[in-house]
């Protein structure tokens, strides 16, 4: 007779069932979901078989209009009319410096809200609005409720804007299991994370030419890892400047001087037509108003050679940033419906010198690589191994001098919790600031500051005698939370990082690209700080000790300390490594001979102040 079967508790007495998982790529310009299917993923259209939805929401009198019923409006109502709302994801008002037709409210350190006739929404909101549209599409085409959702973000994105994509999706009643990099996600979807015969690590470039932005990413794929080595790229510059080109183009060989703005708008249109039309033939039609021009290939290639040549040095910028050369790529992906085009396939070609991988629908390669990433998180998928989630940037915190000690370096596996002991800087203190940054740099002011908090009632102790131990632990969903605890007394203290609002996506690619530039630089920075931490502790103990003690010097040895320690003073101001550490053991001589008159005086006073009596009661 066969066993029974218990199942483990809270498991589903059904492990085998089937639990629907989706993954959503929240564009700038476009958004869309996919799912996999008896183990094939697919993208999923709606009713009108329409896969990419436009990333628009319209806020009319009585309803709300959402992507292709919404495009209209852009021009006839262009306030309540929310586009690219991608570009205002945890970001502060004070963040916001590009421009757009929007009347935002709120204050400046704090997130926006779009003023629209139906009420305030933030982006959090609107992009929630976006979402609900992908998750309502999955349910009526899947007919089943949607058990989890990976939702793919830009490699760049920090903290703040990560958090943001992640209340937008609670917002929308999705549960989130996982948000994935964009890049890494189009690599799973070639099943780059699939090859277990790899000796050594591989690295790949993911081109992402969409329709206003680009971005290229160099990742390292190593022990079940994506790494990014690498980001670069232009926050305006995508399709739409393709459209652009052409229609500048096409007023000089019309002789055309200037043109309308509903005129401009049907040049627009008519250009992005015969740009995606080549994409099939080899020949179009520039058709516009009454105007009709004739273009190819070729002629194209030519009329969009400045923004082809954009893309390629930034690409040679983050293959020298990820101090790679040609060689050490095993793939390039192509992503983004701009790369569609013949004319920047070859210009990736060329630059590469290796033919892209492009078999995957380029708009659509993001969703599907999300995908089967929650395929796999949710538990259907059986076979490949898991990827792995990893911290975006580098974690640390604020240590004395605005220099950062890093906890958690960027790419690393999460979960996953570090700790470090600390200590007070000064006798009898009996608090600490704990300052949680995030970034690649060494000195606090260039790296983002996440959040503060103060560890109180450490009992008085001798500086550098407590012992504070700080925890960092990102869990499963990415989020952070930072304690610290005095080990001797137990006081503890905590919070969780939940940025309300972020760096510009511009602010945080120059952090990682800043990173990589200025390591040389920072870690002269960094020896130039501590030696000067290390000086002002010298002088700090040296002030304390002269208020007290002062008249055991004579008139002479005073005035020569104080001209040292002026001296060290002077040289505090001047950033010169050197001259702070001559300083230093200039004043050494004359605050050693001080500190032995202490000494003795201590010894002194300390004899004299012995009673008999304690030592009858002693011996
Ligand atoms: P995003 O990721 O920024 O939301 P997409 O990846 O959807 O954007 O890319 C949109 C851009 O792709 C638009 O500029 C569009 O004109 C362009 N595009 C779409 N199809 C084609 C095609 N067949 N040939 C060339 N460009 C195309
Ligand atoms: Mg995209």
């Amino acid at each position: 007779m066969a066993l029974l079967q218990i199942a483990e508790p809270g498991q589903s007495s059904a492990p085998h069932q089937h639990r629907i998982a989706i993954g959503i790529d929240l564009g700038t310009t476009h958004s869309l979901v996919a799912t996999v299917l008896s183990g094939k993923a697919k993208v999923l259209p709606d009713d009108k078989d329409r896969v990419l939805l436009p990333s628009i929401v319209h806020y009319a009198e009585k309803t709300t209009e959402y992507g292709d019923d919404a495009k209209s409006f852009i021009t006839t109502d262009p306030k309540n009319t929310i586009i690219s709302v991608k570009r205002f994801m945890g970001r502060s008002k004070a963040d916001i410096k590009f421009q757009h037709p929007y009347t935002l409210i709120g204050a400046d350190n704090e997130m926006p809200a779009f003023e629209t006739r139906t009420g305030r929404k933030t982006p959090v909101e609107v992009s929630a609005e976006i979402l609900k549209q992908l998750k309502d599409r999955a349910e009526a085409s899947l007919k089943n409720p949607v058990n989890g959702a990976v939702i793919t973000v830009p490699a760049y994105f920090d903290e703040a804007q990560r958090q943001a994509t992640r209340d937008a999706a609670q917002l929308a009643g999705l549960n989130v299991l996982r948000l994935l990099n964009e890049p890494t996600a189009a690599a799973v979807a070639y099943g780059l994370d699939q090859d277990t015969n790899l000796q050594t690590d591989h690295n790949y470039v993911i081109y992402d030419l969409g329709g206003g932005t680009f971005d290229v990413s160099i990742l390292r794929f190593s022990q079940g890892v994506f790494e990014v080595l690498a980001t670069g790229g232009h926050t305006a510059l995508g399709g739409d400047d393709l459209d652009r080109l052409i229609v500048k183009w096409a007023k000089k060989q019309l002789n055309i001087d200037v043109l309308d703005d509903a005129e401009y708008a049907a040049f627009i249109v008519a250009a992005r037509k015969a740009k995606e039309a080549l994409s099939d033939q080899p020949q179009v039609q520039f058709k516009a108003l009454d105007h009709a021009l004739a273009l190819d290939r070729t002629t194209f290639e030519t009329i969009i050679q400045i923004a082809l040549e954009k893309t390629i040095s930034v690409c040679k910028r983050v293959l020298r940033d990820a101090k790679l050369s040609l060689n050490d790529i095993q793939n390039v992906v192509l992503v983004g419906g701009s790369t569609r085009s013949y004319a920047v396939q070859k210009a990736v070609r060329d630059v590469f010198d290796q033919e892209p991988l492009c078999t995957i629908n380029p708009d659509e390669v993001v969703a599907i690589g999300a995908a089967i990433t929650a395929n796999q998180l949710i538990g259907n998928s059986q076979d490949g191994s898991l990827l792995l989630d990893v911290t975006p940037l580098s974690l640390g915190l604020e240590t004395m001098g605005g220099l950062v000690e890093r906890l958690i370096s960027r790419n690393t596996a999460i979960p996953v919790a570090r700790r470090q002991e600390f200590t007070t800087y000064q006798d009898g203190q009996t608090a600490m600031l704990i300052h949680v940054v995030q970034g690649e740099r060494d000195l606090v002011e260039h790296c983002r500051s996440l959040g503060r908090f103060v560890l109180h009632g450490i009992p008085p102790m001798t500086a550098g005698q407590a012992r504070i131990e700080v925890t960092f632990q990102v869990d499963a969903d990415g989020l952070l939370t930072v304690s610290a605890q005095e080990t001797t007394s137990g006081v503890k203290a905590e919070i969780d990082i939940k940025p309300s609002y972020g760096l510009s996506d511009t602010d945080t690619e120059r952090l990682l690209i800043e990173g990589f530039q200025h390591a040389e630089e920072d870690k002269l920075l960094r020896h130039l700080q501590e030696a000067k931490v290390e000086a002002q502790r010298e002088l700090e103990a040296l002030e304390q000790a002269l208020k007290v003690d002062a008249t055991l010097l004579s008139e002479q040895q005073l005035t020569a300390l104080n001209v040292a320690k002026d001296h060290l003073y002077v040289q505090l101001n001047a950033n010169d490594i050197q001259a702070i550490e001559e300083a230093v053991q200039a004043l050494k001589v004359y605050s050693d001979e001080f500190a032995a008159l202490r000494m003795n005086r201590h010894i002194d006073h300390a004899l004299k102040g012995t009673k008999l009596n304690d030592w009858s009661d002693s011996n």
